[in-house]
């Protein structure tokens, strides 16, 4: 299998690397102009614009009737009377349980600061009022994609939204996957709306006659969804634009255990991101030779037994790589430039190695850590940056759905004190008229 293999013996060997996986930035579409086309449309004529598409793109005969989910068949596809559905329904409730868990822990509280004059100074954190989320349609409803809902719409409870709506693309007979109905109703979701693409993310921003409109957007989807959003950045606000996927791997060998054991690992993890997307990238950093030749020769046996074996070896043969380092600070160091949205510590000491780590969406410690357990079950927000952004980006959480508001209720004496200085500042600004409105308080006062 072609898979690239580098050698990084020291930070000048960086650009090359960068400019091969820069690449996966620009897919070559332009889809810019399609989407304005989209926005301005919904803008204009509403419900009948979602309609219209919709039953283009994805369910001949489609309505605005069709749009609203009724609140009942929520309810009814949790309550279906299937014992693997329901089996099903458990491990999702499990997985949810632990995502609420862990976004629960990241609960900011407002503050305040008295100070010795009266004065009060802080910072009130409240969540937005409305929030609108995509689902992937998930190739036409046939894998629908439930994590996505959990990991969306927990942190935005936990944040205290009062008000969530969904939408995803319907399938062909204009309905939306049961395993997503259910989810909805488990959360306790009753806004759904069966749309998807950029006019489903317009409706959100702009609001139709059926949908109102949201403060933030939030959930991933194909270039048409990303695309909305960044235009509509402004209007609303987003979480964040979720490039392809990624994952990068520092591994040891490390005496007394199996190496070819551990390369099977390995190039599973490595596989479980390049089964995504073809610009996927999925990089494995290590000082052993041996330990790259093992992995390279795992890739090949599992790749080609999996079912999307096509995506994943055209994403491997472009951006998957093996890269030899002189030793584990090298690694590290290489690591922090590609800022991965993934990165494993499979090496014998993790917990040390974490403290060169500066930039990652999400780490994964030990050889018993493979991403997919954050993906679904673990807790934390499988929403991640990519493409770099990791330097200065943070995975989804509580604080996207929250805004801050600074507090501040300022005494008399505060103004005695300091009047004259605010005061001096202004004009040193030009701004005479806030110079004033602190001194007519002051000159209030005195008389
Ligand atoms: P999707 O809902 O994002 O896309 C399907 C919708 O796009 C449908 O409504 C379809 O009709 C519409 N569409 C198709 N062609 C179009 C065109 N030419 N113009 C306008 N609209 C068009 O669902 P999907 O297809 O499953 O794609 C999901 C995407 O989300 C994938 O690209 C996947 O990589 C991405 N994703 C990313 C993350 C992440 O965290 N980075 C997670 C999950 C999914």
């Amino acid at each position: 299998m072609a898979c690239i293999r580098w050698q990084y013996p020291d930070p000048d060997s960086w650009s090359a690397i960068a400019a091969h996986m820069a690449q996966r930035k620009d897919p070559g579409l332009d889809v810019v102009s399609v989407v304005r086309e989209i926005l301005t449309r919904v803008r204009a004529e509403g419900d009948a614009a979602l309609a219209d598409c919709t039953a283009r793109f994805d369910c001949p005969g489609f309505t605005t009737a069709m749009l609203k989910v009724p609140t009942a068949s929520l309810a009814a596809a949790l309550a279906t009377d299937d014992a693997t559905f329901q089996a099903d329904m458990d491990i999702i409730k499990e997985a949810a349980a632990n995502i609420r868990a862990y976004h629960q822990a990241q609960v900011q509280q407002s503050w305040w600061r008295p100070h010795a004059d009266g004065s009060i100074t802080g910072q009130l954190v409240r969540p937005v009022d409305r929030v609108g989320l995509y689902v992937p349609g998930g190739q036409g409803g046939e894998t629908p994609l439930i994590s996505s809902l959990l990991m969306n719409a927990i942190p935005a409870q936990v944040a205290g939204v009062a008000e969530i709506a969904v939408v995803s693309p319907p399938r062909k007979d204009g309905t939306l996957n049961p395993y997503i109905l259910a989810t909805a109703a488990l959360l306790g979701i009753e806004e759904v709306y069966a749309t998807g693409s950029a006019w489903a993310v317009a409706a959100l921003a702009y609001g139709t006659q059926s949908i109102r409109p949201v403060d933030v957007i939030a959930g991933p989807g194909n270039l048409y969804v990303a695309t909305a959003k960044q235009l509509l950045i402004g209007e609303i606000g987003i979480d964040m634009i979720a490039g392809p996927s990624e994952i990068c791997i520092i591994a040891e060998d490390i005496p007394g255990r199996d190496l070819t054991r551990r390369a099977a690992w390995l190039a599973a993890d490595m596989l479980s991101q390049a089964e995504h997307d073809a610009l996927a990238a999925a990089v494995c950093i290590s000082p052993s030779a041996a330990l790259l030749d093992a992995v390279r020769a795992e890739l090949e046996r599992q790749c080609q037994a999996l079912p999307r074996h096509e995506i994943a070896t055209r994403c491997l043969k472009d951006f998957g790589a093996l890269v030899q380092v002189p030793d584990l600070d090298t690694a590290a160091e290489l690591s922090n430039r590609f800022a991965p949205e993934h990165l494993e510590l499979a090496v014998a000491d993790p917990w040390a190695l974490l403290g060169k780590i500066r930039h990652a969406g999400a780490i994964f410690l030990g050889d018993h850590t493979p991403e997919p357990v954050g993906d679904y079950f673990a807790g934390p927000n499988h929403v991640l940056p990519t493409l770099g952004t990791a330097r200065f980006a943070s995975a989804l959480g509580v604080d996207n759905f929250c805004k801050k508001s600074s507090v501040i209720a300022t005494s008399p004496a505060f103004l005695q004190a300091h009047g004259d200085k605010i005061a001096r500042f202004a004009r040193l600004e030009g701004l005479e008229a806030h110079a004033r409105a602190v001194e007519c308080r002051n000159k209030d006062q005195a008389s």
